[in-house]
């Protein structure tokens, strides 16, 4: 899955926006069909999105402290 720039103008696919699509989920045919959307319905997604999935720490505290100090030298 993969969300990428619009190549071609494409109205957004949320119901009663009437913008143009900025962006398009590419979902290489796991849905009927690739949903197309603008800056600001990504934006309301992503905050819906947050509310349900809490982005995870990628990596332990420490770890990160041990890069920063590699990158020092
Ligand atoms: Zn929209």
């Amino acid at each position: 899955m993969q969300i990428e720039k619009c190549k071609h103008p494409t109205k957004c696919d949320f119901v009663g926006c009437s913008n143009l699509a900025d962006y398009q989920l590419s979902t290489k045919g796991l849905l009927k069909r690739e949903l197309a959307f603008c800056e600001k319905c990504l934006r309301e997604m992503y905050v819906e999105i947050g509310k349900l999935q809490v982005p995870k720490a990628v990596e332990a505290p420490f770890k990160i402290k041990k890069r920063l100090r590699k990158e020092e030298r």
